[in-house]
């Protein structure tokens, strides 16, 4: 039996950083050569975006339609960023999980702090840091011709970047992201490493007892 086909519990895998730290093309590298990760898709009562598609990037709901998932606790964790409503949605990770499938989020610090609380042994939280404030700047900027955002928008994601960095210690692991690749390369070793958690495997018992068979 080789590691990867040993069954276990699924991981949830938070990659949090500010806006235009490379998170997104982190998270979609992994995805891309990874059948064993899936992404959580959130529920937001943000418009969407040019190219993003209902059910798959979010779920676009109404506002009320989100107070009703809280009052139903149909949402795992919740918080307002960036003047909207984000959460994410239970059931959908809970069978994941279960079933022994790897669960990405996308989810800001409010979220993974939330996610620590009620589930610390399924977690693996991973901060992003842009090299430095420059780089951060530059990359909304060049961001800003694709997401067809305004000057104003991408100021004010600016000028959320210092609260959501001052979480960066609260996070397992650390990524300054000088260089995707390198970056990928590094969420991947991460993932390997915690996927071999004795925690998360299930039916050790049963190779060890059949090593253990011809003790005298
Ligand atoms: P965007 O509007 O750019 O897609 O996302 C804005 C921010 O909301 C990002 O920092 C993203 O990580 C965060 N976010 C997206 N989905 C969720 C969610 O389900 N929960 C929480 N707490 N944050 C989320």
């Amino acid at each position: 039996m080789s590691n990867d086909s040993l069954p276990r519990r699924g991981l949830m895998l938070v990659l949090s950083s500010p806006s235009g730290a490379g998170k997104t093309t982190i998270s979609r590298a992994l995805l891309d050569d990874d059948d064993r990760l899936e992404l959580s898709v959130s529920a937001t009562t943000r418009a969407p975006r040019e190219g993003e598609i209902d059910g798959v990037h979010y779920h676009f709901i109404s506002g009320a339609r989100f107070q009703a998932l809280i009052a139903e606790d149909g949402l795992l964790e919740w918080a307002n960023v960036f003047n909207n409503a984000y959460g994410t949605p239970r059931a959908a990770i809970e069978t994941a999980l279960s079933e022994g499938r790897d669960v990405l989020f996308d989810i800001d610090w409010q979220g993974t702090q939330q996610l620590r609380q009620k589930m610390p042994q399924d977690l693996v939280s991973v901060f992003v840091l842009p090299p430095s404030l420059a780089a951060l700047e530059t990359r909304l900027k060049s961001r800003q011709q694709k997401t067809g955002e305004t000057d104003e928008q991408v100021a004010y994601r600016l000028s959320k970047a210092p609260a959501e960095v001052s979480h960066w210690a609260e996070y397992d692991f650390i990524i300054v992201n000088s260089d995707i690749e390198e970056s990928v390369a590094q969420v991947r070793a991460i993932l390997t490493a915690e996927r071999l958690r004795r925690e998360r495997l299930r039916g050790i018992e049963g190779i060890v007892s059949d090593i253990r068979s011809i003790e005298t």
